[in-house]
This record gives structure tokens, sequence and C-alpha cells, in this order.
């Protein structure tokens, strides 16, 4: 089924998305990328001033995967998230 949000994003309505899509993926963006991650995870970039994805993307990412506390892992979530921002870590 066919939904327009309130925002004007159109989206299908499954029950996977009961909600936009889009307005999620906005949503979880701006309440911080840090807290899907562990915290020795969150520690790691906050002692590095990392607290925002745009400064995350200033990063390597084997710079970043050399952080004490970030793992394969959470390197694999901060990718994601990066992407859904229309960002990426910086190339090496
Ligand atoms: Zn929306």
């Amino acid at each position: 089924m066919k939904r327009i949000c309130p925002k004007g994003h159109k989206y299908n309505k499954t029950s996977d998305y009961p909600v936009c899509p889009i307005c999620a993926k906005e949503d979880r963006v701006r309440q911080g990328f840090l807290a899907e991650l562990s915290n020795p995870a969150q520690r790691a970039l906050l002692a590095e001033g990392i607290d925002r994805l745009d400064i995350l993307a200033e990063w390597k990412q084997q710079d970043i995967l050399e952080l004490h506390g970030v793992g394969p892992k959470a390197i694999k979530g901060l990718q994601q998230q990066l992407e859904a921002a229309d960002l990426s870590f910086k190339s090496a």
C-alpha cells in the first residue's frame, strides 16, 4: 500500500515499515550514531572528539578500527550509518 508521510516521503506501507522508513532513518541519525555502539566503542570515539557523523567522515576507516574498543562490528555499524547520511569514511 502506497503511503505519503507528513513530510511528503512516498513509501510502501508493510509490516516491516509501519512508519515512514525515510523519517525513521533521519530520526536515527539525529538521535546520534553513538547510540547503536557498544560502550567501549562510544568511549573510544568520544575520546577522539567524534560525536557527530560528519566528524567521523573525516577519519579513515583503518584509523577508527585501531582505536581501542572499536571492533569490526562497530565499524560495520558506523559504515551503515555513514551511508544512511550520504557520508563515508575518508578513503585511504
Ligand atoms: Zn517521511
